[in-house]
């Protein structure tokens, strides 16, 4: 593990902090935070933590001992001051002489003691680094350290490796009680440089910030070293099928497999790893051996759950039967998770039971999916699945993997703190909702993309032009994805990425088209085709493409068209627009047809006069100066009087996709023209 100490970064950030009233302990404990949290291998996701203890002076002026250490919600890799709260130290040290103290309390007198009331609550750790004498405190769940403490014989090989500078906690949950014994095997070895938590991670410490995190390294470093002495673990693989088949076709599958019926189905969304990695362990025919014995560290367990789903390799030429070995898995695991869940519920009394599915997926032949109610949450818990693939193949190189016991699971995974938190953040009413919006990187389409996500959805953004795609995605947290939608390889390829990064599709909005004119007894045939191919065929691939993914899930969906008033109003010298317009109004209709008995829904939006790259400002000031009238009025020329805008029309989008009883309809949003209205 390089060490990235810089004596001038650190004066730099020293300086950079003072402009701000920043002490120097503070600023050099969030440089060395940031060095330690920008390493995957050593943090990820909110795990580890830090602390220095310094001194500040409060509001009358009198001197105050106080840890700043890092408060939950923040992330080491970019933390700041406010990150750090300001607890007084003495109260805090006073209760080593408590014989227990819950985690209720222990949040509470830590709140209590706050220099700034408005602070974070600090991290569930903070009493082990207050009762701890030393300056600064580092600690870490480093990959290599726990390669090293996941193991039957973990005691021996720890001092094989760090012989009498590290003195060894045995494994006990985070909170009062661990804080006291880490205090208790510390006074007994006082020279240490650290302490190594079984089963959990790594501390050190030092007077100086430079002096915690070089230890840090190396410590980490010797554990590397140890391992990199056993030869690299390749797991002995299964055979796998000829062809296994490729994400786009088993993504849905599992997607769909994992909804709960609950009223409607409530999704989950998917994140997609592989590498050379992931697939030697994945394809290891010892897999149900070594991927189920937990996880890297206890904490995982809030994301990831103790122990993943394994499905069958899925075999190209029989989806039927990995369809068919995928729900028996997954029902064999929920009836395991249920019997966990009351076995263990005697034990610490009554608990609420969280919801059976699993959060890390393995596919032999494949790779693995991490689970979430959200893309974000599915991320992390695929980069902890990622972590678990690196710290077990490591693991195995010295002997068998081995966690902590399924008890001390159930502990962590229901700790009174966690279970505090469930039913308290509302779902928004599209969370957990795939959605593509075609034509969706300006306009209309980019209107549409904005709302879908307000309402909680997540959203691929695909458009001809790749940039305007991806940067709506960056804007508003999706993916975007250059599309030709007349082109039907281009449109497969689309949803295919979209299935590797969700999983799969809930609602389309096929909103992509453009206006051709013309007098239809003289238009050039060519100009109609065209027309042709962008407002009526590509609809047709890219609502088949659709239904191919929803019936693969089994959970319904929704297509939504944008039509245009030209399908059933139709104006003068526009054929060649509202020809292919009225074919799509009719091919919702078919699909509505053909696939509610699916769960398929189908509308359209006719939507009139909205400035877009179909009515340009140019059309605008032609059309209104032949009637004689303002822009103004002939903008807002219907019977509301008001101008219609594309925020209007991605409202009706948004409305029709949570109408849950409505298919094959049309809702126009052109401010009332009866012309127009729907006979
Ligand atoms: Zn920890």
């Amino acid at each position: 593990m390089e060490n990235l100490w810089s004596d001038k970064e650190a004066e730099a950030t020293i300086a950079r902090f003072a402009k701000r009233d920043v002490s120097e302990d503070v600023a050099l404990r969030v440089y060395t935070t940031r060095l330690l949290g920008g390493e995957p291998r050593l943090v990820l996701h909110g795990g580890g933590n830090t602390s220095v203890k310094t001194v500040m002076t409060d509001l009358v002026g009198d001197k105050v001992e106080v840890l700043c250490v890092k408060g939950s919600g923040w992330d080491m890799g970019n933390i700041e001051p406010a990150g750090l709260p300001a607890v007084k130290l003495a109260p805090l040290q006073k209760l080593t002489a408590l014989r227990d103290l819950s985690d209720e309390e222990m949040v509470n007198v830590q709140r209590c003691n706050l220099m700034d009331s408005a602070s974070p609550n600090p991290s569930v750790e903070t009493l082990l680094h207050a009762f701890l004498p030393h300056k600064f405190i580092d600690h870490t769940h480093a990959n290599a350290v726990l390669s090293l403490v996941d193991q039957t014989d973990a005691e021996k090989l720890c001092r094989e490796v760090y012989g009498d500078r590290m003195a060894l906690v045995p494994y006990i949950m985070p909170g009062f009680t661990l804080a006291k014994k880490a205090l208790e095997v510390y006074r007994a070895n006082p020279n240490v440089e650290g302490l190594i938590l079984l089963r959990h991670g790594i501390f050190t410490f030092g007077d100086t910030a430079r002096q915690a995190y070089d230890r840090m390294i190396e410590m980490v470093s010797l554990a590397e070293a140890r391992l990199a002495r056993a030869p690299a673990k390749t797991f002995p693989p299964i055979a796998l099928p000829k062809t296994v088949a490729p994400l786009p076709q088993v993504a849905p599958i599992l997607r769909g497999m994992i909804a709960l019926p609950h009223g409607k189905h409530r999704r989950f969304v998917l994140n997609f790893r592989t590498s050379d990695a992931i697939l030697n362990f994945v394809n290891g025919a010892e897999l149900s051996r070594y991927s189920q014995q937990g996880t890297a560290t206890p904490d995982h367990v809030i994301r990831t759950k103790a122990w993943p789903l394994i499905v069958p390799a899925p075999d190209a030429a029989n989806l039927t039967a990995f369809t068919d070995g995928a729900r028996q898995a997954l029902k064999d695991y929920e009836t395991a998770y249920k019997a966990y869940f009351h076995h263990h519920n005697h034990t610490l009394g009554p608990k609420k039971m969280l919801d059976p599915v699993p959060r890390v997926i393995l596919v032999p032949g494949l790779g693995l999916f991490g689970v979430g109610k959200s893309a974000s949450d599915a991320s992390i818990a695929a980069d902890l699945a990622e972590t678990n693939v690196a710290v077990i193949t490591d693991a195995e190189r010295l002997g068998p993997f081995t966690a902590i016991s399924e008890p001390e699971y159930f502990a962590f995974e229901h700790w009174s703190l966690e279970q505090a938190k469930l039913g308290q953040a509302k779902e928004r009413p599209l969370a957990r909702q795939v959605v593509v919006v075609t034509g969706g990187g300006s306009g209309i389409g980019a209107a549409t993309a904005r709302s879908f996500r307000s309402a909680g959805a997540e959203v691929a953004v695909l458009d001809m032009h790749a940039k305007l795609a991806q940067d709506l995605a960056d804007e508003i947290g999706g993916i975007g994805l250059g599309c030709d939608v007349t082109q039907p390889e281009d449109v497969r390829r689309a949803f295919d990425k979209v299935c590797e990064a969700f999983g799969g599709v809930d609602i389309v909005v096929s909103n992509a088209g453009a206006a051709w004119q013309g007098v239809i007894g003289e238009v050039d045939d060519k100009l109609l085709r065209a027309s042709f191919e962008l407002n009526f065929w590509s609809h047709q691939s890219v609502a088949q493409n659709a239904v191919r993914i929803m019936r693969a899930q089994g959970t319904g969906g929704c297509l939504l068209f944008n039509c245009s008033k030209q399908a059933v109003n139709p104006g003068p010298n526009f054929g060649p627009y509202g020809l292919p317009k009225a074919a799509t109004l009719f091919l919702m209709r078919q699909y509505a047809i053909d696939h509610g008995h699916e769960g398929i829904r189908c509308n359209a939006v006719n939507a009139d006069r909205i400035r877009s790259g179909l009515l340009t400002e140019d059309m605008i000031a032609k059309r209104s100066k032949a009637r004689g009238i303002s822009e103004k009025d002939y903008m807002a020329g219907n019977l509301l009087g008001r101008e219609v805008t594309a925020e209007n029309v991605a409202e009706a989008f948004v409305a029709l996709s949570l109408s849950k009883a409505t298919t094959a309809a049309v809702v126009t949003v052109d401010g009332g023209n009866i012309a127009a209205a729907m006979r």
